[in-house]
């Protein structure tokens, strides 16, 4: 059994981790079908603090990773079906039919990226759709490409794949873009992007071999078009990955973990979220690696209060 059991490696995951290492609690870290989370899919970070000329995302952390294990955690490979709370020590059961047994847990599973739900989009996923530049834009090298969002996620994507396409068209459904302004001026200086707003997507058009164009209501006249395009990335937020949860941590409307405030105490005592799995409002990495420090320290409060704790007994 493990005196705490973290779930997800981004920089909540893993600045828990380095904590709970560095305070001898050996935690193990379970590394689910995203490593390093939504960092390892993004390009340049300018704004954790400590790297005045940036760093990439995957360096970062890889870095933090490192930082953990050298401490001790210990990291294993693993996709958590369902989880048990309701009686101390947890149990989660992982696809394959093992189980592992855990005093406290940490989740910090973030969220993933989210997708339009029109026709023709996931199946092709990998023939031309995309939710990650970073990954995959290097196979568009002087090709159009298209970016659905108006946030800065889209602005972002939008920007790195000019590096390799011949034109990227930003699509967005309204007229007025989410995104910051600073990123979306970034953007309008680009030559590179061009502008199709108030177009809702309605179908990704495709042959058997990829994707050929999206479909789009123009809002201005009512009118259906298809902007041609070899390749559509997907820039339009993220969902918080809580289904294993199976509803036994209380959770908003949208589906983020729900804590007590100024803390990272869910309803489950033992139980601490942190990350982009509990917070819709600032969803930075230096917010989730700061709200993973804070879950490691109360996990230590909540294992020094209960070393007497008999674990026989249920909650
Ligand atoms: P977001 O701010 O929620 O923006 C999502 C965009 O997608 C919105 O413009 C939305 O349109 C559009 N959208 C949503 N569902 C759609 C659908 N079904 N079809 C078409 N369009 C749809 O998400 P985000 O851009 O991922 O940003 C999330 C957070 O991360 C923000 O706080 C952002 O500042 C932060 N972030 C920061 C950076 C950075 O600083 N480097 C980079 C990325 C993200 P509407 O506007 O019409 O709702």
């Amino acid at each position: 059994m493990y005196r705490a059991i973290v779930v997800g490696t981004g920089p909540a995951g893993l600045t828990a981790a380095i904590y709970l290492a560095r305070a001898n609690l050996n935690p193990l870290v379970i590394e689910g079908p995203e490593p390093g989370g939504q960092l390892t899919t993004t390009t340049e970070v300018e704004n954790f603090p400590g790297f005045p000329e940036g760093i990439m995302g995957p360096e970062l952390m890889a870095n933090m990773r490192k930082q953990a294990e050298r401490f001790g955690a210990e990291f294993r490979t693993g996709w958590i079906n369902t989880v048990d709370t309701s009686k101390r020590p947890f149990t989660l059961s992982l696809e394959g039919g093992e189980t592992l047994q855990a005093e406290t847990l940490i989740i910090s599973t973030g969220a993933s990226a989210k997708y339009m739900g029109v026709p023709g989009e996931r199946d092709n996923v990998g023939r031309g759709v995309s939710t990650c530049a970073t990954c995959d834009g290097f196979f568009f090298r002087g090709k159009k490409i298209i970016v659905v969002g108006g946030g800065d996620s889209a602005m972002e994507e939008a920007n790195f794949l000019t590096r390799f396409a011949s034109e990227v068209v930003l699509v967005h459904r309204r007229d007025e873009l989410r995104a910051s302004k600073i990123m979306q001026d970034r953007a309008r200086e680009n030559p590179k992007i061009t502008w199709n707003l108030n177009r809702t997507p309605l179908e990704v058009v495709a042959t058997g071999m990829g994707v050929t164009g999206l479909k789009v209501r123009n809002n201005e006249t009512d009118n259906e078009e298809v902007i041609e395009t070899q390749g559509l990335f997907v820039a339009i937020g993220h969902t918080p990955n809580t289904k294993f949860l199976g509803g036994q941590i209380d959770t908003d409307d949208l589906g983020y973990i729900k804590v007590k405030p100024g803390t990272t105490e869910t309803n489950v005592p033992g139980i601490f979220a942190c990350g982009d799995v509990q917070d819709h409002k600032y969803r930075q990495a230096i917010t989730a690696a700061g709200s993973g420090c804070m879950a490691a320290m109360d996990c230590e409060k909540f294992l020094e209060g209960s070393m007497a704790h008999d674990w026989s007994q249920s909650l």
